[in-house]
Protein backbone atom coordinates (compact mmCIF):
# COMPACT_ATOMS: atom_id res chain seq x y z
CA UNK A 1 0.00 0.00 0.00
CA UNK A 2 0.95 3.52 0.34
CA UNK A 3 3.70 5.58 2.60
CA UNK A 4 3.08 5.71 5.83
CA UNK A 5 0.15 7.88 6.87
CA UNK A 6 1.36 10.44 8.76
CA UNK A 7 0.21 12.09 12.79
CA UNK A 8 -3.05 13.71 12.79
CA UNK A 9 -3.51 16.19 15.88
CA UNK A 10 -5.07 14.50 18.85
CA UNK A 11 -7.96 16.27 20.50
CA UNK A 12 -7.85 15.65 24.32
CA UNK A 13 -5.63 18.37 25.86
CA UNK A 14 -3.42 15.82 27.45
CA UNK A 15 -2.66 14.07 24.53
CA UNK A 16 -1.68 17.45 23.00
CA UNK A 17 0.10 18.52 25.70
CA UNK A 18 2.19 15.26 25.29
CA UNK A 19 2.87 15.96 22.14
CA UNK A 20 4.47 18.99 22.90
CA UNK A 21 6.36 18.53 25.91
CA UNK A 22 7.13 15.18 26.96
CA UNK A 23 4.50 15.05 30.47
CA UNK A 24 6.10 14.01 33.95
CA UNK A 25 4.39 11.31 35.35
CA UNK A 26 4.58 9.91 38.87
CA UNK A 27 3.69 6.49 40.86
CA UNK A 28 0.66 6.68 42.59
CA UNK A 29 1.57 4.73 46.33
CA UNK A 30 -0.46 4.92 49.47
CA UNK A 31 -2.88 7.22 47.43
CA UNK A 32 0.25 9.51 47.17
CA UNK A 33 1.49 10.20 43.67
CA UNK A 34 5.40 10.37 44.20
CA UNK A 35 8.75 11.24 42.14
CA UNK A 36 11.27 8.20 41.72
CA UNK A 37 14.96 8.45 41.97
CA UNK A 38 15.44 7.79 38.35
CA UNK A 39 12.44 7.98 35.41
CA UNK A 40 12.49 6.83 31.98
CA UNK A 41 11.25 8.10 29.05
CA UNK A 42 8.26 6.74 27.44
CA UNK A 43 8.14 7.11 23.49
CA UNK A 44 5.33 7.11 20.49
CA UNK A 45 7.06 4.60 18.34
CA UNK A 46 5.83 5.46 15.36
CA UNK A 47 7.51 8.86 16.00
CA UNK A 48 10.42 8.14 18.09
CA UNK A 49 9.62 10.94 20.16
CA UNK A 50 9.33 11.17 23.59
CA UNK A 51 5.99 11.72 24.82
CA UNK A 52 5.90 11.31 28.68
CA UNK A 53 8.72 10.65 31.38
CA UNK A 54 7.94 7.99 34.04
CA UNK A 55 9.49 6.68 37.58
CA UNK A 56 11.94 3.94 37.52
CA UNK A 57 10.49 2.59 40.57
CA UNK A 58 13.34 0.62 42.55
CA UNK A 59 13.46 -1.99 45.06
CA UNK A 60 12.71 0.23 47.72
CA UNK A 61 9.72 1.85 45.97
CA UNK A 62 8.16 -1.33 45.54
CA UNK A 63 8.81 -2.10 49.12
CA UNK A 64 6.70 1.15 49.70
CA UNK A 65 3.65 0.22 47.48
CA UNK A 66 3.54 -3.38 49.18
CA UNK A 67 3.40 -1.71 52.75
CA UNK A 68 0.45 0.58 51.40
CA UNK A 69 -1.56 -2.30 50.26
CA UNK A 70 -1.12 -4.65 52.75
CA UNK A 71 -2.05 -1.43 55.66
CA UNK A 72 -5.13 -1.14 53.03
CA UNK A 73 -6.09 -4.69 53.05
CA UNK A 74 -8.23 -5.36 55.81
CA UNK A 75 -9.95 -2.32 55.66
CA UNK A 76 -10.99 -2.97 52.05
CA UNK A 77 -11.11 -6.59 52.65
CA UNK A 78 -13.56 -5.92 55.19
CA UNK A 79 -15.56 -3.37 52.71
CA UNK A 80 -19.47 -4.23 51.62
CA UNK A 81 -19.18 -5.87 48.90
CA UNK A 82 -21.81 -3.21 47.71
CA UNK A 83 -19.97 -0.86 48.04
CA UNK A 84 -16.76 -2.20 46.17
CA UNK A 85 -19.54 -2.66 43.42
CA UNK A 86 -20.57 0.66 43.17
CA UNK A 87 -16.81 1.82 43.19
CA UNK A 88 -16.25 -0.31 40.67
CA UNK A 89 -19.48 0.67 38.11
CA UNK A 90 -18.44 3.84 38.81
CA UNK A 91 -14.92 3.59 37.99
CA UNK A 92 -15.99 1.94 34.57
CA UNK A 93 -18.26 5.37 34.12
CA UNK A 94 -14.92 7.21 34.32
CA UNK A 95 -13.21 5.09 31.59
CA UNK A 96 -16.22 5.97 29.56
CA UNK A 97 -16.29 9.51 30.23
CA UNK A 98 -12.92 10.23 29.12
CA UNK A 99 -12.72 7.46 26.43
CA UNK A 100 -11.51 9.31 23.85
CA UNK A 101 -8.80 10.69 25.82
CA UNK A 102 -7.42 7.40 26.93
CA UNK A 103 -7.65 6.15 23.84
CA UNK A 104 -5.37 8.92 22.62
CA UNK A 105 -3.01 8.56 24.96
CA UNK A 106 -3.15 4.08 24.41
CA UNK A 107 -2.13 5.34 20.37
CA UNK A 108 0.62 7.70 21.50
CA UNK A 109 1.99 5.34 24.03
CA UNK A 110 1.81 1.94 22.49
CA UNK A 111 1.14 2.71 19.02
CA UNK A 112 -2.13 1.34 18.52
CA UNK A 113 -4.63 2.29 15.48
CA UNK A 114 -6.58 5.06 17.68
CA UNK A 115 -10.26 2.79 16.49
CA UNK A 116 -8.66 -0.15 17.93
CA UNK A 117 -8.40 1.34 21.68
CA UNK A 118 -11.74 3.78 21.19
CA UNK A 119 -14.11 0.94 19.59
CA UNK A 120 -12.08 -2.55 21.50
CA UNK A 121 -10.22 -2.29 24.17
CA UNK A 122 -11.05 0.70 25.92
CA UNK A 123 -15.04 -0.26 26.04
CA UNK A 124 -13.19 -3.40 26.84
CA UNK A 125 -11.68 -1.97 30.10
CA UNK A 126 -15.02 -0.61 31.06
CA UNK A 127 -16.85 -3.72 30.79
CA UNK A 128 -14.24 -5.60 32.69
CA UNK A 129 -15.28 -3.17 35.55
CA UNK A 130 -18.85 -3.35 35.04
CA UNK A 131 -18.55 -7.27 35.09
CA UNK A 132 -16.51 -7.90 38.05
CA UNK A 133 -18.82 -4.87 39.79
CA UNK A 134 -21.52 -7.58 39.26
CA UNK A 135 -19.81 -10.43 40.56
CA UNK A 136 -18.42 -8.57 43.95
CA UNK A 137 -21.96 -9.17 45.32
CA UNK A 138 -22.24 -12.92 44.27
CA UNK A 139 -19.40 -14.61 45.98
CA UNK A 140 -20.69 -17.47 47.72
CA UNK A 141 -19.22 -20.35 49.66
CA UNK A 142 -20.72 -23.68 49.89
CA UNK A 143 -22.53 -25.58 53.01
CA UNK A 144 -21.70 -29.41 53.56
CA UNK A 145 -22.93 -32.31 54.91
CA UNK A 146 -19.56 -34.50 56.08
CA UNK A 147 -20.42 -38.26 56.87
CA UNK A 148 -17.64 -37.94 59.55
CA UNK A 149 -19.26 -40.47 62.68
CA UNK A 150 -16.42 -40.06 65.17
CA UNK A 151 -17.72 -36.54 66.82
CA UNK A 152 -19.16 -36.75 70.38
CA UNK A 153 -22.15 -39.10 71.21
CA UNK A 154 -25.29 -36.91 70.35
CA UNK A 155 -23.95 -34.47 68.47
CA UNK A 156 -24.22 -33.74 64.82
CA UNK A 157 -21.41 -32.41 62.06
CA UNK A 158 -21.78 -28.85 60.18
CA UNK A 159 -19.46 -27.64 57.53
CA UNK A 160 -19.44 -24.87 55.16
CA UNK A 161 -16.81 -22.95 52.96
CA UNK A 162 -16.14 -19.13 53.49
CA UNK A 163 -14.12 -17.12 50.37
CA UNK A 164 -11.76 -15.17 51.16
CA UNK A 165 -9.75 -12.43 49.17
CA UNK A 166 -6.10 -13.84 48.70
CA UNK A 167 -4.33 -10.77 50.15
CA UNK A 168 -1.81 -8.49 48.20
CA UNK A 169 -1.93 -9.42 44.30
CA UNK A 170 1.07 -8.24 42.59
CA UNK A 171 -0.35 -7.06 38.99
CA UNK A 172 2.34 -7.47 36.05
CA UNK A 173 1.32 -6.80 32.39
CA UNK A 174 2.26 -6.03 28.96
CA UNK A 175 2.49 -3.88 26.40
CA UNK A 176 0.48 -5.09 23.66
CA UNK A 177 -3.22 -3.59 25.10
CA UNK A 178 -2.10 -1.85 28.48
CA UNK A 179 -5.36 -0.64 29.78
CA UNK A 180 -7.55 -3.49 29.16
CA UNK A 181 -4.96 -5.88 30.23
CA UNK A 182 -4.97 -4.06 33.07
CA UNK A 183 -8.66 -4.24 33.89
CA UNK A 184 -8.48 -7.73 33.17
CA UNK A 185 -6.46 -8.22 36.36
CA UNK A 186 -7.41 -5.10 38.54
CA UNK A 187 -11.41 -5.58 38.49
CA UNK A 188 -11.60 -8.82 39.38
CA UNK A 189 -8.82 -8.70 42.36
CA UNK A 190 -10.68 -5.59 43.58
CA UNK A 191 -14.06 -7.22 43.08
CA UNK A 192 -13.04 -10.20 45.32
CA UNK A 193 -11.13 -8.09 47.85
CA UNK A 194 -7.82 -7.90 47.64
CA UNK A 195 -5.51 -4.35 47.46
CA UNK A 196 -3.02 -4.14 44.30
CA UNK A 197 0.65 -2.93 43.58
CA UNK A 198 0.38 -2.61 39.33
CA UNK A 199 3.25 -2.67 37.51
CA UNK A 200 2.49 -2.00 34.32
CA UNK A 201 5.25 -2.23 30.76
CA UNK A 202 7.88 0.37 30.74
CA UNK A 203 6.78 1.19 27.35
CA UNK A 204 3.20 1.89 28.12
CA UNK A 205 2.49 2.81 31.41
CA UNK A 206 1.12 6.20 30.54
CA UNK A 207 -2.96 5.08 30.44
CA UNK A 208 -2.53 3.35 33.57
CA UNK A 209 -1.64 6.34 35.43
CA UNK A 210 -3.96 7.94 34.40
CA UNK A 211 -6.66 5.16 35.03
CA UNK A 212 -5.30 5.07 38.86
CA UNK A 213 -6.05 9.04 39.23
CA UNK A 214 -9.63 8.14 37.81
CA UNK A 215 -9.83 5.32 40.40
CA UNK A 216 -9.01 7.71 43.19
CA UNK A 217 -11.85 9.62 41.65
CA UNK A 218 -14.15 7.19 41.90
CA UNK A 219 -13.12 6.70 45.45
CA UNK A 220 -11.00 3.47 46.00
CA UNK A 221 -9.48 4.13 49.30
CA UNK A 222 -5.18 5.04 49.72
CA UNK A 223 -3.39 2.07 49.16
CA UNK A 224 -6.07 -0.32 47.51
CA UNK A 225 -4.41 0.49 43.60
CA UNK A 226 -0.74 1.47 43.83
CA UNK A 227 0.94 1.61 40.70
CA UNK A 228 4.79 1.35 40.31
CA UNK A 229 6.58 2.35 36.56
CA UNK A 230 9.58 0.76 35.64
CA UNK A 231 11.27 -1.67 34.14
CA UNK A 232 10.67 -5.46 34.90
CA UNK A 233 13.97 -6.88 35.68
CA UNK A 234 14.32 -4.24 38.62
CA UNK A 235 10.36 -3.18 39.81
CA UNK A 236 8.65 -6.44 38.50
CA UNK A 237 11.64 -8.49 39.69
CA UNK A 238 11.19 -7.03 42.66
CA UNK A 239 7.72 -7.55 43.10
CA UNK A 240 7.38 -10.91 42.28
CA UNK A 241 10.26 -12.01 44.77
CA UNK A 242 8.15 -9.95 47.52
CA UNK A 243 7.35 -11.53 50.99
CA UNK A 244 4.67 -8.99 51.40
CA UNK A 245 2.85 -10.07 48.10
CA UNK A 246 0.19 -12.77 48.07
CA UNK A 247 -0.12 -14.02 44.72
CA UNK A 248 1.00 -12.50 41.38
CA UNK A 249 -1.10 -12.18 38.17
CA UNK A 250 0.87 -11.95 35.51
CA UNK A 251 0.47 -11.61 31.25
CA UNK A 252 3.71 -11.37 29.52
CA UNK A 253 6.20 -13.89 27.40
CA UNK A 254 6.81 -17.64 28.56
CA UNK A 255 10.28 -16.54 29.33
CA UNK A 256 9.34 -13.74 32.19
CA UNK A 257 6.07 -15.74 33.33
CA UNK A 258 9.02 -18.74 34.13
CA UNK A 259 11.18 -16.21 35.97
CA UNK A 260 8.07 -15.13 38.39
CA UNK A 261 7.74 -18.85 39.01
CA UNK A 262 10.94 -18.57 39.84
CA UNK A 263 10.99 -15.84 42.10
CA UNK A 264 7.64 -16.33 43.64
CA UNK A 265 8.82 -19.04 45.47
CA UNK A 266 10.09 -17.47 48.74
CA UNK A 267 7.28 -17.32 49.78
CA UNK A 268 5.06 -19.75 47.99
CA UNK A 269 3.25 -17.00 46.05
CA UNK A 270 -0.17 -18.27 44.02
CA UNK A 271 0.33 -17.84 40.75
CA UNK A 272 -1.76 -17.08 37.59
CA UNK A 273 -0.07 -17.18 34.40
CA UNK A 274 -1.20 -15.76 30.65
CA UNK A 275 1.78 -16.20 28.64
CA UNK A 276 2.72 -16.95 25.06
CA UNK A 277 1.05 -18.72 22.04
CA UNK A 278 0.91 -19.49 18.47
CA UNK A 279 -2.66 -20.13 18.02
CA UNK A 280 -3.63 -22.25 14.78
CA UNK A 281 -6.22 -20.74 12.15
CA UNK A 282 -7.83 -24.06 10.64
CA UNK A 283 -9.26 -23.25 7.75
CA UNK A 284 -11.48 -26.65 6.28
CA UNK A 285 -12.21 -27.35 2.97
CA UNK A 286 -16.19 -25.91 3.06
CA UNK A 287 -14.96 -23.21 4.67
CA UNK A 288 -17.09 -19.83 3.83
CA UNK A 289 -14.02 -18.32 1.91
CA UNK A 290 -15.24 -15.04 2.11
CA UNK A 291 -15.33 -14.78 6.16
CA UNK A 292 -12.50 -16.95 6.32
CA UNK A 293 -9.97 -15.45 4.43
CA UNK A 294 -10.62 -11.64 5.79
CA UNK A 295 -11.21 -13.39 9.79
CA UNK A 296 -7.73 -15.28 9.41
CA UNK A 297 -5.70 -11.78 8.37
CA UNK A 298 -7.80 -10.01 11.37
CA UNK A 299 -6.39 -12.95 13.11
CA UNK A 300 -2.95 -12.30 12.48
CA UNK A 301 -2.85 -8.35 11.82
CA UNK A 302 -5.13 -6.84 14.24
CA UNK A 303 -2.69 -4.32 16.63
CA UNK A 304 0.14 -5.56 14.32
CA UNK A 305 -0.56 -9.31 15.57
CA UNK A 306 0.74 -8.02 18.81
CA UNK A 307 -1.89 -9.70 20.58
CA UNK A 308 -1.11 -13.10 22.89
CA UNK A 309 -3.83 -15.27 20.67
CA UNK A 310 -2.69 -14.30 17.47
CA UNK A 311 -3.40 -16.40 14.86
CA UNK A 312 -0.09 -17.37 13.50
CA UNK A 313 -0.12 -20.43 11.99
CA UNK A 314 -2.52 -20.80 9.39
CA UNK A 315 -3.37 -24.81 8.04
CA UNK A 316 -5.40 -24.23 5.19
CA UNK A 317 -6.83 -27.60 3.30
CA UNK A 318 -4.96 -28.29 -0.53
CA UNK A 319 -8.40 -28.02 -2.07
CA UNK A 320 -8.70 -24.14 -1.33
CA UNK A 321 -5.02 -23.60 -0.50
CA UNK A 322 -3.97 -21.50 -3.60
CA UNK A 323 -6.83 -18.98 -3.23
CA UNK A 324 -6.84 -18.73 0.50
CA UNK A 325 -2.88 -17.47 0.13
CA UNK A 326 -3.96 -15.33 -2.92
CA UNK A 327 -6.67 -13.55 -0.46
CA UNK A 328 -4.36 -13.44 2.47
CA UNK A 329 -1.56 -11.86 0.70
CA UNK A 330 -3.92 -9.36 -1.23
CA UNK A 331 -5.78 -8.91 2.50
CA UNK A 332 -2.07 -8.31 4.09
CA UNK A 333 -0.47 -5.72 0.85
CA UNK A 334 -4.01 -3.77 1.49
CA UNK A 335 -3.52 -2.48 4.42
CA UNK A 336 -2.41 1.26 5.26
CA UNK A 337 0.14 1.47 7.68
CA UNK A 338 0.80 4.95 9.86
CA UNK A 339 0.44 6.86 12.52
CA UNK A 340 -2.12 5.57 15.17
CA UNK A 341 -3.76 8.88 15.36
CA UNK A 342 -4.38 8.64 11.61
CA UNK A 343 -8.18 7.89 10.59
CA UNK A 344 -7.03 5.90 7.70
CA UNK A 345 -4.48 3.77 8.97
CA UNK A 346 -5.45 0.04 9.45
CA UNK A 347 -1.98 -0.57 11.47
CA UNK A 348 0.46 1.07 13.39
CA UNK A 349 4.09 0.46 14.63
CA UNK A 350 5.74 -2.22 16.42
CA UNK A 351 5.90 -1.26 20.04
CA UNK A 352 9.16 -0.26 20.13
CA UNK A 353 12.20 -0.66 18.17
CA UNK A 354 14.09 -3.38 20.01
CA UNK A 355 10.41 -5.19 19.51
CA UNK A 356 10.50 -4.57 15.48
CA UNK A 357 13.96 -5.82 15.24
CA UNK A 358 12.95 -9.03 16.95
CA UNK A 359 10.39 -9.18 14.59
CA UNK A 360 12.01 -8.79 11.32
CA UNK A 361 15.14 -10.96 12.61
CA UNK A 362 12.29 -13.89 12.64
CA UNK A 363 11.05 -13.54 9.07
CA UNK A 364 14.90 -13.24 8.09
CA UNK A 365 15.67 -16.24 9.66
CA UNK A 366 12.94 -18.22 8.11
CA UNK A 367 13.93 -16.35 4.54
CA UNK A 368 17.24 -17.93 4.81
CA UNK A 369 15.95 -21.42 5.79
CA UNK A 370 13.98 -21.72 2.57
CA UNK A 371 11.20 -20.14 3.43
CA UNK A 372 8.66 -17.68 1.12
CA UNK A 373 8.08 -14.60 2.17
CA UNK A 374 4.76 -14.00 -0.34
CA UNK A 375 4.03 -10.13 1.14
CA UNK A 376 5.64 -7.94 3.51
CA UNK A 377 8.85 -8.69 5.90
CA UNK A 378 9.93 -5.22 5.57
CA UNK A 379 10.94 -2.60 8.22
CA UNK A 380 9.66 0.96 7.38
CA UNK A 381 9.99 4.68 8.24
CA UNK A 382 12.28 6.52 9.79
CA UNK A 383 12.14 5.49 13.26
CA UNK A 384 12.11 1.90 11.76
CA UNK A 385 9.59 0.29 13.86
CA UNK A 386 7.14 -0.58 11.14
CA UNK A 387 6.80 -3.80 9.76
CA UNK A 388 4.76 -4.23 6.82
CA UNK A 389 2.26 -7.58 7.21
CA UNK A 390 3.76 -10.72 6.45
CA UNK A 391 2.68 -13.28 4.65
CA UNK A 392 5.13 -16.71 4.99
CA UNK A 393 4.92 -20.26 2.83
CA UNK A 394 6.96 -22.85 1.98
CA UNK A 395 7.74 -23.57 5.44
CA UNK A 396 8.74 -26.69 7.56
CA UNK A 397 7.00 -28.10 10.60
CA UNK A 398 10.10 -27.65 12.85
CA UNK A 399 11.74 -24.18 11.52
CA UNK A 400 11.57 -21.54 14.03
CA UNK A 401 8.98 -19.45 11.89
CA UNK A 402 5.87 -21.85 13.06
CA UNK A 403 7.15 -22.74 16.45
CA UNK A 404 8.16 -19.62 17.94
CA UNK A 405 5.84 -16.57 18.79
CA UNK A 406 6.84 -13.86 16.57
CA UNK A 407 4.28 -11.13 18.75
CA UNK A 408 4.41 -9.69 15.29
CA UNK A 409 2.18 -9.01 12.34
CA UNK A 410 3.82 -12.11 10.30
CA UNK A 411 1.26 -15.44 9.34
CA UNK A 412 3.24 -18.38 8.61
CA UNK A 413 0.74 -20.51 6.40
CA UNK A 414 0.74 -24.53 5.92
CA UNK A 415 -1.23 -26.73 3.66
CA UNK A 416 -2.77 -29.97 4.80
CA UNK A 417 -4.91 -33.02 3.46
CA UNK A 418 -5.93 -34.84 6.29
CA UNK A 419 -8.33 -33.48 9.35
CA UNK A 420 -6.70 -35.89 11.61
CA UNK A 421 -2.93 -34.42 10.31
CA UNK A 422 -3.83 -31.02 10.46
CA UNK A 423 -4.92 -31.82 14.33
CA UNK A 424 -1.95 -33.01 15.32
CA UNK A 425 -0.05 -30.49 13.63
CA UNK A 426 -2.03 -27.83 15.26
CA UNK A 427 -1.22 -29.71 18.85
CA UNK A 428 2.50 -29.94 17.58
CA UNK A 429 3.33 -26.68 19.80
CA UNK A 430 4.63 -25.98 23.15
CA UNK A 431 1.85 -23.36 23.49
CA UNK A 432 -2.41 -23.79 23.99
CA UNK A 433 -3.94 -20.38 23.98
CA UNK A 434 -5.94 -20.12 21.21
CA UNK A 435 -7.25 -21.70 18.12
CA UNK A 436 -9.95 -21.28 14.79
CA UNK A 437 -11.73 -23.14 13.04
CA UNK A 438 -13.53 -22.46 9.50
CA UNK A 439 -16.10 -24.48 8.56
CA UNK A 440 -19.55 -24.87 7.63
CA UNK A 441 -20.00 -28.40 9.24
CA UNK A 442 -21.52 -28.46 12.74
CA UNK A 443 -19.79 -32.04 13.48
CA UNK A 444 -16.36 -30.89 12.05
CA UNK A 445 -16.06 -28.07 14.25
CA UNK A 446 -17.70 -29.80 17.57
CA UNK A 447 -15.19 -32.37 17.07
CA UNK A 448 -12.25 -30.25 16.75
CA UNK A 449 -12.99 -27.83 19.41
CA UNK A 450 -12.72 -30.89 21.44
CA UNK A 451 -9.45 -32.06 19.78
CA UNK A 452 -7.39 -29.12 19.45
CA UNK A 453 -5.86 -28.01 22.50
CA UNK A 454 -5.93 -24.70 23.25
CA UNK A 455 -7.32 -22.25 25.81
CA UNK A 456 -10.05 -20.90 23.88
CA UNK A 457 -11.51 -22.15 20.64
CA UNK A 458 -13.03 -19.51 17.99
CA UNK A 459 -15.42 -20.98 15.27
CA UNK A 460 -15.90 -19.18 12.14
CA UNK A 461 -14.02 -16.36 14.16
CA UNK A 462 -10.83 -15.06 16.01
CA UNK A 463 -10.33 -12.86 18.85
CA UNK A 464 -13.43 -12.33 19.84
CA UNK A 465 -13.37 -11.36 23.47
CA UNK A 466 -16.23 -10.30 26.62
CA UNK A 467 -15.63 -9.70 29.93
CA UNK A 468 -17.56 -13.03 30.63
CA UNK A 469 -15.85 -15.12 28.55
CA UNK A 470 -12.57 -16.53 30.26
CA UNK A 471 -9.41 -16.19 28.61
CA UNK A 472 -5.77 -18.55 28.81
CA UNK A 473 -3.81 -21.45 28.27
CA UNK A 474 -3.21 -24.50 28.75
CA UNK A 475 0.62 -26.86 28.33
CA UNK A 476 3.19 -23.15 28.40
CA UNK A 477 0.56 -20.55 27.58
CA UNK A 478 0.15 -20.55 31.17
CA UNK A 479 -2.40 -21.16 33.60
CA UNK A 480 -5.60 -19.12 35.53
CA UNK A 481 -8.00 -17.46 33.61
CA UNK A 482 -8.43 -13.87 33.15
CA UNK A 483 -12.01 -12.53 32.71
CA UNK A 484 -15.02 -14.38 33.34
CA UNK A 485 -16.40 -15.61 36.63
CA UNK A 486 -13.46 -18.17 36.24
CA UNK A 487 -11.00 -15.05 36.67
CA UNK A 488 -12.52 -14.39 40.73
CA UNK A 489 -11.28 -17.46 41.36
CA UNK A 490 -7.51 -16.10 41.41
CA UNK A 491 -8.27 -13.87 43.92
CA UNK A 492 -10.05 -16.08 46.64
CA UNK A 493 -9.18 -18.70 48.77
CA UNK A 494 -11.22 -21.55 50.16
CA UNK A 495 -12.03 -21.75 54.27
CA UNK A 496 -13.87 -25.20 55.60
CA UNK A 497 -15.23 -24.36 58.94
CA UNK A 498 -16.27 -27.67 60.49
CA UNK A 499 -18.25 -27.78 63.46
CA UNK A 500 -19.66 -30.08 65.92
CA UNK A 501 -23.00 -28.80 67.15
P1 LIG B 1 8.57 -8.40 26.64
O1 LIG B 1 9.79 -9.26 26.83
O2 LIG B 1 7.93 -8.62 25.35
O3 LIG B 1 8.77 -6.96 26.97
P2 LIG B 1 7.62 -9.34 29.16
O4 LIG B 1 6.84 -10.56 29.33
O5 LIG B 1 9.04 -9.38 29.57
O6 LIG B 1 7.49 -8.91 27.67
O7 LIG B 1 6.92 -8.12 29.91
C1 LIG B 1 5.66 -8.19 30.51
C2 LIG B 1 5.72 -7.49 31.84
O8 LIG B 1 6.62 -8.20 32.68
C3 LIG B 1 6.23 -6.06 31.80
O9 LIG B 1 5.50 -5.28 32.74
C4 LIG B 1 7.67 -6.21 32.24
O10 LIG B 1 8.20 -5.03 32.83
C5 LIG B 1 7.55 -7.30 33.26
N1 LIG B 1 8.78 -8.03 33.53
C6 LIG B 1 9.84 -8.23 32.71
N2 LIG B 1 10.79 -8.97 33.32
C7 LIG B 1 10.33 -9.26 34.56
C8 LIG B 1 10.84 -10.02 35.66
N3 LIG B 1 12.02 -10.61 35.62
N4 LIG B 1 10.07 -10.11 36.77
C9 LIG B 1 8.86 -9.54 36.83
N5 LIG B 1 8.33 -8.81 35.82
C10 LIG B 1 9.05 -8.67 34.70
Amino acid sequence: MSDLLEIVAPKSARALAMMDVPVQCAMLIGGVWREAASSLPSIDPATGKTIAIIPDASAQDVDSAVSAARAAFPGWAATPPAERARILWRIADLIDANIDELAELETLDQGKPLHVGRWAEIPGAAGQFRFFAGQATAIEGRTITPSITYQPQGKQMAAWTLREPVGVVAAIVPWNSPLVLTAMKLAPALAAGCTVVLKPAEDTSVTALRLGELMMEAGVPAGVINIVTGRGAISGAALAAHPGVDKVAFTGSTTTGRAIVDASKGNLKRVTLELGGKSPVIILPDADLDLAIPGAANAIFFNGGQVCVAGSRAYVHSSVYDRVIEGLTAQAAALQLGHGLNPGTHMGPMVSARQAERVAGFVNDAQSAGASIMTGGKRLGAAGTFISPTVVANVDPDMTIVREEVFGPVLVVQRYDDLGDVVAAANDSVFGLAASIWTESLSAAHRLSREIQAGTVWINCHSMFDPSLPIGGVKQSGYGRDSGIAALDNYLDWKTVCAVI
